[in-house]
C-alpha cells in the first residue's frame, strides 16, 4: 500500500499585501499543482488588513480549496499573525512558515520538505544574500551579531528569518510554549529537533512597501534579547559591582589623605558632580534593565490571548 500523501501547510501572515497576493496565489498554486504527491493547505493570516487582501484572500479560499484564510479582529502584530497560523496548521504533517512578500521565493518550498523527507524536524532556509541596505541592514546585521553572543544560536540561525519548515511534532510543541512574547526565530530554535539548512538568495519584496516598521523591528530585536537571556542583568551587577570597588577605593584612598594630613582643602566640586551625575545615569539604566523584564512578566501573568479570530474561512 502507498504511504499516505502528506499533508504540507504554508502558513503566511498577511498585513495590507494586496499588491502582491494575486502573484503569491498563482506562484502557490503552480507550485501545488507541481506536487500533487503532497495533500496541500494554504492557510493564509489577515493581520487586520485594511485594504483589499481580505477581499482577494476569500475569492481564493472559494476559487481553490487549498487556500483557507484565518482572519483576526485587527492588526495583532507579524508574531501574532505567525501563531494564528501555526495553531490551525497543528495537525499538518509538516508546515512552511514565510512571508507574503514573496522575499522568501515558494519555489525553495520543495527542497525543504525533501530534508524533512530524510529525517530533519526543522528545516532552517538560509540566506545567502540579503537585500535590505543601510541603517535597517546595519541594525540587523548588529542584531544577529549580539543575539549570538547572548542566547545560544547557532551561525546559520543568524541568515534565517521567518522562512522554514517544522515538522508536526515541532509546531505542537511551539504552539503549548505559553509566552506572550514571541520571538520566533529563538523559540523555533527552542523547540527544534535535527536540524538542517538549505540555502537560498532573499528576494526584493515583489511589491508594495514594508509593512513591519522599524520600531517593530527594534522592538521584535528586544524582544529577542530579552526574552532569551538574563545577561543584560547579569551585566548591570557586573557593572554595578566594578563601580563599587571603584568607589571603595577611592573611598578608603581619601579617607587615608585626610587622616595623615596631606589634604585639607576643599577641592573636588567636578570631580562630585561628575560622579554623582554618572552614577544617577548607571542607576537608571539598571532601572531600565529591570523595568524591560519587569513588564514582560506583566505581560506574561496577564494571559491575554495573543490574537482573536474573526473568521476561519475553509471549504470543506
Ligand atoms: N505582517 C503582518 N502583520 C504586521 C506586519 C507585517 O502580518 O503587522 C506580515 C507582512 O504582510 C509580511 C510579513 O509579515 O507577510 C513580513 O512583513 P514585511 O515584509 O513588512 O517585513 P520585513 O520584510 O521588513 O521583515
Ligand atoms: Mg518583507
Amino acid at each position: 500500500m502507498e504511504p499516505a500523501a502528506p499533508t504540507i501547510a504554508v502558513v503566511m501572515p498577511v498585513f495590507n499585501e494586496e499588491a502582491v497576493l494575486p502573484e503569491v496565489f498563482q506562484r502557490l498554486t503552480t507550485l501545488f499543482d507541481a506536487h500533487p504527491e503532497n495533500i496541500w493547505r494554504a492557510i493564509l493570516v489577515d493581520d487586520g488588513s485594511r485594504d483589499g487582501s481580505n477581499t482577494l484572500m476569500v475569492a481564493q479560499t472559494k476559487r481553490d480549496a487549498r487556500f483557507e484564510s484565518v482572519v483576526l479582529t485587527r492588526n495583532f502584530g507579524f508574531q501574532a499573525a505567525l501563531a494564528a497560523g501555526l495553531s490551525v496548521a497543528d495537525q499538518a504533517d509538516a508546515t512552511i512558515t514565510l512571508d507574503a512578500d514573496l522575499q522568501d521565493p515558494p519555489e525553495l518550498i520543495p527542497a525543504l520538505i525533501e530534508r524533512w523527507r530524510e529525517g530533519a524536524g526543522v528545516v532552517l532556509a538560509v540566506r545567502k544574500s540579503r537585500q535590505e541596505t543601510g541603517l535597517k541592514r546595519l541594525g540587523m546585521d548588529l542584531f544577529h551579531a549580539t543575539f549570538a553572543g547572548f542566547a545560544d544560536s547557532s551561525r546559520s540561525e543568524q541568515n534565517t528569518g521567518t522562512f522554514g519548515l517544522m515538522s508536526r511534532k515541532t509546531v505542537q510543541a511551539f504552539n503549548r510554549l505559553p509566552e506572550r512574547n514571541r520571538f520566533f526565530p529563538g523559540l523555533r530554535a527552542w523547540v527544534s529537533e535535527d536540524v538542517a539548512e538549505v540555502t537560498y538568495d532573499r528576494q526584493n519584496r515583489a511589491a508594495g512597501q514594508p509593512k513591519q516598521t522599524l520600531r517593530s523591528l527594534v522592538r521584535y530585536a528586544l524582544d529577542g534579547v530579552f526574552s532569551f537571556s538574563r545577561l543584560p542583568l547579569r551585566l548591570v551587577s557586573y557593572l554595578g559591582l566594578f563601580i563599587a570597588v571603584i568607589g571603595f577605593s577611592l573611598g578608603a584612598f581619601y579617607a587615608v589623605r585626610r587622616l595623615i594630613g596631606i589634604e585639607h582643602a576643599q577641592t573636588g566640586f567636578t570631580t562630585l558632580v561628575t560622579l554623582v551625575l554618572f552614577l544617577g545615569g548607571v542607576q537608571l539604566i539598571g532601572i531600565g534593565v529591570l523595568g524591560e523584564y519587569l513588564g514582560r512578566i506583566y505581560d506574561e501573568v496577564k494571559q491575554r490571548p495573543l490574537y482573536l479570530v474573526k473568521h476561519h474561512h475553509h471549504r470543506e
